[in-house]
């Protein structure tokens, strides 16, 4: 999937997750979030940005590898916990990081498939979009985009109000 389309699936799901009260701000790490797992990966969005990183990563666990599983979501939850000082915004944190970071897996085992519960070898694949084509393009971009702007423009007029 393309990247814009994973900041997107976890825009939602941050906001899917979240009181109305910390909504912005689980749709803004839900978001970061979801752009991780392609860290192996020096062709992606984020892999581009840290090419010796992602070279690495590629070439010693492979795109798609242990980056793309419930494990890697869980470790990254956990090391990005130590941000926050309050329990309560810790416990938070890994909750909208690990949902966002696994938001990316499923939506990558609708095009070409993930090793979900590496290191069991079992691949999981729907492939029934594929990366970059038309209806990832015309359908799966727009309605997430809907989605991510309704939730949005909701989120700041509760707030408002
Ligand atoms: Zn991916």
């Amino acid at each position: 999937m393309l990247w814009r389309t994973h900041f997107l699936g976890g825009v939602i799901t941050g906001y899917l997750i979240s009181e109305p009260s910390n909504a912005l701000a689980a749709m803004t790490i839900g978001g970061i979030s979801a752009l991780l797992p392609d860290i192996d990966s020096p062709y992606s969005y984020v892999g581009s940005r840290l090419l010796p990183t992602a070279w690495a990563l590629k070439l010693t666990v492979g795109h798609r590898g242990i980056f793309h599983s419930i494990l890697a979501a869980a470790v990254i939850a956990l090391l990005l916990m130590i941000v926050p000082q309050d329990l309560l915004l810790k416990q938070v944190m890994f909750v909208v990081v690990f949902i966002g970071y696994l938001s990316h897996i499923l939506l990558d085992s609708l095009s070409g498939g993930t090793y979900l519960l590496y290191p069991v070898p079992i691949k999981f694949s729907v492939s029934i979009i594929k990366t970059g084509g038309i209806i990832e393009k015309l359908v799966v971009v727009p309605v997430l985009l809907f989605f991510a702007a309704w939730f949005f423009i909701k989120t700041v007029v509760s707030l408002l109000c």
